[in-house]
């Protein structure tokens, strides 16, 4: 199994130790890389978007051609997971909570509509105690840095959580999102859900 870790720009490092170490508790063989290239990606069974800056993230994918081949092969079944950023990147719309509709690259896969900044700004970051039942994690500290979440969802996207009444982490088939960043915790419970989805595809 190769599980890739969309390395533009964000908590790369982080997301890259978060998976080496879910596979090793799991006992799967299998390998993590960072990627960038069409390449690199086309190699893979799953793959990452870290958190960071959306608009930075979707740029860099659109200039290089890794945006349409990360599209194609979230089409043909490989699971993704994004994080805060990712999940903006993945959606189909989106819309900064401050300075309204920003054009910004978008995978356009993931059929939610995102307010970026949704809790406020980075002086608004917090950490918070999350349930996600639908997926048996009942318990997952949350830590939330300038973070999205869903304003409107689509009829194939199953809610896992939500925080304060909005919904922060979604699930559509082979796509999983969340708002907040498990990989800023020791907790990989969301990490090993996610390569136990890339185990069962591939
Ligand atoms: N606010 C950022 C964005 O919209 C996301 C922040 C994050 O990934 N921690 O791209």
């Amino acid at each position: 199994m190769k599980i890739g870790i969309l390395a533009v720009q964000g908590d790369v490092t982080e997301n890259f130790l978060a998976t080496m170490a879910s596979m090793s508790e799991l006992g799967i063989d299998g390998s993590v890389i960072q990627v960038k290239t069409v390449e690199q990606i086309s190699t893979l069974d799953g793959l990452i978007i870290p958190g960071g800056e959306s608009t930075v993230i979707g740029q860099m994918s659109l200039v290089n051609g890794a945006i349409k081949k990360i599209k194609e092969k979230i089409e043909s079944g490989m699971p993704v997971f994004g994080i805060c950023a990712g999940m903006v990147f993945l959606s189909k719309n989106s819309q900064d909570r401050i300075v309204g509709n920003v054009d910004q690259p978008l995978l356009d896969i993931l059929d939610v509509k995102i307010e970026r900044n949704s809790f406020g700004r980075q002086k608004d970051s917090f950490e918070a105690k999350i349930s996600m039942e639908p997926i048996g994690i009942s318990s997952f500290h949350g830590v939330f840095i300038r973070a999205p979440s869903v304003s409107e969802t689509g009829s194939g996207v199953e809610v896992l959580a939500k925080f304060n009444e909005k919904i922060v982490a979604v699930k559509q088939g082979n796509v999983i999102a969340t708002a907040f960043h498990p990989e800023l915790t020791k907790d990989t419970s969301l990490h090993k859900s996610f390569v136990k989805l890339v185990d069962n595809q591939s």
